[in-house]
C-alpha cells in the first residue's frame, strides 16, 4: 500500500471526528482527553492531539494514528482499517488488478492439484506406503491422515513439475507457487543427475526446473478458509539420519503464502478457539494433527517459527487466552521468550503447557488423555521461568544466583502489571535470600531490547506499552522539555551520554544536529525527516507528554535543570547498588585484589554523589 493513499485519508479525516465516534472526548488545553477504551481506568489518561493527529494513553502506553486506533478498537487488520477509513474519507482505493486476481486463482488451482498429486502418491505407490506406515507408527489414525490430506513426494526431480505441466500450467506459474525451483548454472544448488531414470528424453533432462519437495511426507498448509496455499515436507526413516538434510522443508513466501501470518490448522480450529475461549499453540505439523486427533481441536501450530505480531492479530480475533506448549528446556530459548513476551504485551493471557516428553505428538501417542490434562494444568509464565532457572542453576553459589537473577529479573521486568512484578520480586528475594530492594534496583538496570518489540503492519507503528523505570521516565521528561523548548534550554550542557535509553540518546543526537536556528514545528519537521519511523512516533509522544501542562519559560528551565540533576544522581546511585553486589561477591570469594579495586571505585562514585548533592543544596 502506498503512503499516498494513507496520507490522503489522513488529510481528509480529522482524528477527533474518527475517535469521537467511539469515545467521548473532552477538551484539555490544546489537546483532548478521554477514558481509555483499551484499559480500565477511572480518570482519563487517554490523550488526543488534533495538531499532531495522534493519540496516546499514558495509562497503558498504547498510541498511534487513526489507522492504529481503528485496528485496535474494531479488532481488524490494517487492510480492513484502511478500507473502513477510505470509505469514510471518500477516497477511492484502486481495485486489485484483474490480472493479479486471475494469477491468484491459478495459483490456488496449482496448489490444490499438487495436494491431490501428493495424496495419490502416499496412498497408491510402494514408496508412499512406507511413509504411510511411518505415520501410523507415530500414532496417526488413517481417518486423520485423510482428513489433513497428508501426501508423499517421490524421490524424483520432475514428477510434480511434469504432472502440473501436463495439466496446462506453465513452469513460471508452478515456480511462483513455490513448487519447482529454477536451476542456476554454476552455483551450489542441488543438481538433478543428467542421466535420468526411466530413459527420459534428453530434452527433458535439460529442463531448467526441478521439484522442490522430494522424498518427503507432505503436509498441505491451508488458509483460514481451508484452501491449500503451501506445503511443508518432512523427511523420515533413513533420510532423517543424514546430516545435510533439513528435517522440515517449507514452501517459500508466495503470493498466497506468508509464513509470518499463517497458523497451521486455523481453518479447523478457529470456531473451537472462540467457543473454548482458549487457543493452544504447538510447534509442528505432527503435534497439531495429533492434538486434534486427541480431541483438542482449539489448537494451531506456528510451524516452527516464533509467534509474530500477525499471528497474534489473527488468533486474537477468536480469543485472548493462549496456552503455549514448550518442553522445559525451551525456557532458555530466545524464540520462546520472544513469543511469550510479544503475546503478553499484546494483552494476551499466556499460560505454558509444561511437557516432560519431547512434544505433544509423542504425548498423544502414548496416552491421548494425558494431553488435555496437561493443557488444563498449564502454568503461569513466571512459574515456567522459575522452574527453569532454579532447575538449571545452583542457587547456593554466587554465580548461580547471578544467573538466576539475570534470567528472572528480565522475565519479571517484562510483566505488564506492576503489582505482579512486585509479587514475583518478593518470591525471588525469598528464594534467593536477598534484599528485595536490591533486586528491584537491579531490575531497573535491565534494558529490554526495543528491536525485539514488534511493529504493527502498515503505516501505523505503535508506542509499545513498556514498563518504565524511574530513570527512563526522567530521561523522557527531560528530552520532551528539550524538544518543546529548545531555545531556553540551549545553555544547559547535556551530552548524548546523559541518556541510557538508546532510543532517547539517538533522538537527542539528531536533535542537536537539526537545532541550528530552528524551533517549534520547524525543528520537529527537520527531526522527523532524519529519524527512523519508530523513533518518529516516539518524538510525537514525548512532545505530547510535555504539552499536557502549561509552563512559563522560567519554569521550563528550572524543571529541566532539576530533571538533569536527578538523572545524574539516580545513575550514580544505581552504579553504587551494582557495586555493592560485586563487593559482596568479592568478599565472599575472598578476592582481596578485586575487593580493593571495587571499594576504590565505590568511594569515587560516593564522593561524586556527595558533590552533586552539595552543589544542589547551594543553589
Ligand atoms: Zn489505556
Amino acid at each position: 500500500m502506498s503512503d499516498g493513499v494513507i496520507d490522503q485519508i489522513k488529510q481528509k479525516l480529522d482524528i477527533l471526528e474518527v475517535l469521537g465516534e467511539y469515545i467521548r472526548l473532552t477538551k484539555a488545553g490544546r489537546n483532548w482527553k478521554a477514558r481509555c477504551p483499551f484499559h480500565a481506568e477511572k480518570t482519563a489518561s487517554f490523550m488526543v492531539s488534533p495538531e499532531r493527529q495522534i493519540w496516546h494513553c499514558f495509562g497503558c502506553g498504547l498510541g498511534g494514528d487513526i489507522f492504529g486506533f481503528v485496528m485496535k478498537i474494531e479488532g481488524v487488520e490494517f487492510g480492513d482499517a484502511l478500507r473502513l477509513l477510505a470509505r469514510k474519507a471518500g477516497v477511492v482505493l484502486k481495485k486489485q488488478d484483474p490480472q493479479i486476481q486471475s494469477q491468484k486463482k491459478r495459483l490456488y488451482e496449482v496448489c490444490e492439484l499438487a495436494a491431490k498429486f501428493f495424496e495419490t502418491q502416499l496412498h497408491k505407490t510402494a514408496a508412499g506406503k512406507k511413509a504411510y506406515q511411518y505415520l501410523t507408527e507415530r500414532g496417526m489414525k488413517p481417518g486423520v491422515i485423510k482428513e489433513w490430506r497428508l501426501g508423499w513426494a517421490h524421490d524424483n526431480w520432475r514428477a510434480l513439475g511434469d504432472f502440473l505441466k501436463s495439466r496446462g500450467y506453465k513452469d513460471e506459474e508452478i515456480e511462483v507457487a513455490g513448487l519447482i525451483i529454477k536451476r542456476e548454472e554454476n552455483n551450489n544448488s542441488p543438481r538433478p543427475p543428467l542421466n535420468l531414470r526411466g530413459g527420459e528424453r534428453s530434452e527433458r533432462a535439460l529442463s531448467h526446473y526441478y521439484d522442490r519437495f522430494r522424498s518427503r511426507i507432505i503436509f498441505p498448509i491451508f488458509d483460514s478458509q481451508g484452501q491449500v496455499i503451501a506445503f511443508g515436507g518432512r523427511i523420515f526413516g533413513e533420510a532423517a539420519k543424514k546430516e545435510d538434510m533439513a528435517k522440515y522443508l517449507n514452501s517459500p513466501q508466495t503470493p498466497l503464502y506468508d509464513k509470518s501470518s499463517v497458523l497451521y490448522g486455523l481453518n479447523r480450529a478457529k470456531n473451537e478457539i472462540r467457543v473454548k475461549d482458549l487457543g493452544v499453540i504447538v510447534e509442528g505439523y505432527m503435534d497439531l494433527i495429533m492434538s486434534h486427533q486427541a480431541g483438542v481441536i482449539n489448537a494451531v501450530a506456528s510451524s516452527g517459527t516464533a509467534l509474530t505480531e500477525s499471528h497474534l492479530n489473527i488468533i486474537g480475533r477468536y480469543s485472548k487466552n493462549l496456552a503455549m506448549a514448550f518442553d522445559s528446556d525451551e525456557a532458555g530459548n530466545m524464540a520462546t521468550r520472544r513469543s511469550i513476551d510479544l503475546a503478553s504485551r499484546r494483552d494476551f493471557n499466556v499460560k505454558v503447557i509444561l511437557m516432560d516428553a519431547k512434544d505433544p505428538a509423542d504425548i498423544v501417542k502414548k496416552d491421548p488423555d494425558e494431553w488435555p490434562k496437561l493443557i488444563s494444568g498449564a502454568k503461569s509464565v513466571m512459574d515456567f521461568y522459575f522452574s527453569y532457572a532454579f532447575a538449571r542453576q545452583d542457587d547456593k553459589s554466587s554465580d548461580g544466583k547471578r544467573e538466576i537473577r539475570k534470567i528472572l529479573l528480565t522475565a519479571i521486568k517484562s510483566l505488564a502489571s506492576r503489582t505482579e512484578q512486585s509479587e514475583w520480586l518478593k518470591e525471588l528475594a525469598r528464594r534467593l535470600r536477598v534484599d528485595e530492594r536490591d533486586l528491584l534496583a537491579d531490575m531497573q538496570k535491565i534494558r529490554i531490547d526495543e528491536s525485539e518489540r514488534g511493529q504493527s503492519p502498515g503505516g501505523a507503528p505503535e508506542v509499545p506499552a513498556a514498563v518504565k523505570t524511574r530513570l527512563e521516565g526522567l530521561e523522557e521528561r527531560f528530552l520532551g522539555l528539550y524538544l518543546n523548548h529548545p531555545q531556553p534550554l540551549a545553555d544547559i550542557v547535556v551530552a548524548e551520554e546523559d541518556f541510557q535509553n538508546e532510543d532517547l540518546a539517538r533522538i537527542f543526537k539528531e536533535l542537536k544536529k537539526c537545532l541550528g536556528n530552528k524551533k517549534g514545528e520547524e525543528l520537529l519537521a527537520a527531526l522527523r525527516k532524519s529519524l527512523k519511523p519508530e523513533l518518529k512516533i516516539k518524538i510525537e509522544y514525548l512532545a505530547l507528554q510535555i504539552e499536557q501542562h502549561e509552563r512559563t519559560e522560567k519554569e521550563i528551565i528550572q524543571e529541566a535543570a532539576s530533571c538533569l540533576v536527578e538523572l545524574r544522581l539516580l545513575r550514580l546511585k544505581n552504579q553504587l547498588t551494582e557495586l555493592s553486589f560485586d563487593i559482596r561477591d568479592a568478599q565472599q570469594a575472598k578476592d582481596k585484589d578485586k575487593l580493593g579495586k571495587l571499594l576504590k571505585k565505590f568511594n569515587l562514585i560516593s564522593s561524586e554523589l556527595t558533590k552533586i548533592t552539595a552543589s544542589q543544596a547551594d543553589n
